[in-house]
């Protein structure tokens, strides 16, 4: 068996430690004799698995009390219509800053629940910047703010939130556990599970408990944080492969160093393939580079007709789901924490050989 290196966004690349974990307690989960997707979510041993899940979860990213964790049903995707369903009164208005393709997907899914507001937008310069906090524009009676920290098409980042007066939303689906965050500075962090998390098919939310409770009256059960909440994420069966999954990735996190050391590992790897970007003529980023992401970094080749050529080889090579997205175009290398340090390297690599070969 070849395991190959995964750049793509999502599902993303795991850790093969938890691979192999889960492929041992595949057929015999703690010696019950049966698998851990054929047990009841609730039994005791279950609710164990989403207790632990949830505190390590807490503990990574320094999760205070006064937050409910909740892992959903639906990805990021849904929770784009809940946003504004729950913070957003009736007839009330919510901000968003349009920062590319998935602020977007978040502001027309809004639309049909709220009255939204642009507060700032990178659309001018083609999505290649993040604007900045201080020149977001908010509404007198907005609900929330809503930003995407990290785009994972575009491939910018938002860092270093300043305290605001207005609720913080964040979809951090593609940022979630790559770098320290202070959570305090947001009322709502959510996402989808599969890029930094776990298994495509779970959601997590990160919520300010005041917020709870104050949902429009026409929301579905399903998409009620409040009783979503009360009912411990169980309101129904929850994704309970994807959760026991999510655990063992928080794991691996706190065995790795916590979120701290992947940072630092983040930041080296990143800077790595940027630097030989940025040094050579052949390749290019054009993403403002203090918003530079350091999860999904897209690029450009200057001669578009060796694209396919660049993809062929690059996976004859074992270098996988290189392919930029179609409205961003070119290449883009999706390098979340389950990336090791070797398959930057090797990318580096072979970048700089397929370089040499055409001049
Ligand atoms: C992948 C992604 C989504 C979509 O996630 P789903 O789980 O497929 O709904 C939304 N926002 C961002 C920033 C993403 O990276």
């Amino acid at each position: 068996m070849t395991r190959r290196f995964n750049f793509g966004a999502g599902p993303a690349a795991m850790p093969e430690v938890v691979l192999e974990e889960v492929q041992q307690e595949l057929l015999d989960w703690n010696g019950m004799g049966l698998s851990v997707m054929e047990i009841s979510h609730r039994s005791p041993e279950f609710i164990e698995i989403a207790k632990q899940a949830e505190s390590d979860f807490r503990d990574l990213l320094d999760i205070t009390d006064n937050y409910a964790v909740l892992f959903l049903h639906g990805g990021a995707t849904l929770q784009n219509a809940m946003i504004p369903l729950n913070l957003s009164p009736e007839g009330g208005t919510a901000d968003y800053v349009n920062t590319g393709h998935w602020a977007k997907r978040s502001i027309s899914e809004a639309k049909k629940y709220t009255d939204v507001k642009i507060a700032a937008s990178s659309e001018d310069k083609n999505f290649t910047y993040f604007p900045k906090q201080s020149s977001w524009s908010l509404s007198k009676n907005t609900a929330y703010v809503h930003i995407t920290p990290n785009e994972t098409i575009g491939g910018l980042r938002f860092k270093d939130i300043e305290d605001s007066e207005v609720p913080v939303v964040a979809d951090y689906s593609s940022g979630i556990l790559s770098e320290v965050i202070d959570v305090s500075k947001f009322s709502l962090i959510y996402g989808g599970a599969q890029k930094n998390i776990g298994p495509a098919g779970l959601g997590f939310a990160i919520i300010k408990r005041e917020l709870l409770g104050k949902a429009q009256s026409i929301t579905p059960t399903m998409l009620n944080y409040s009783e979503m909440h009360e009912g411990e994420s169980m309101y129904n069966t929850p994704p309970t492969f994807g959760w026991y999954v999510a655990g063992k990735i928080f794991k691996w996190l706190k065995s790795m160093g916590g979120v701290s050391e992947m940072e630092k590992i983040n930041n080296k790897k990143a800077k790595k393939l940027y630097s030989f970007i940025d040094q050579s003529d052949f390749y290019e980023n054009k993403i403002n580079k203090e918003d530079r992401s350091i999860m999904n970094i897209p690029f450009q080749l200057n001669n578009e007709d060796l694209n396919s050529k660049f993809l062929e080889e690059s996976r004859n090579s074992g270098l996988l789901a290189l392919k930029g997205h179609r409205s961003v175009g070119g290449m883009r290398a999706s390098i979340y924490n389950a990336m090791p340090e070797e398959g930057v390297d090797a990318l580096v690599d072979f970048m700089e050989t397929f370089e040499k070969e055409r001049s």
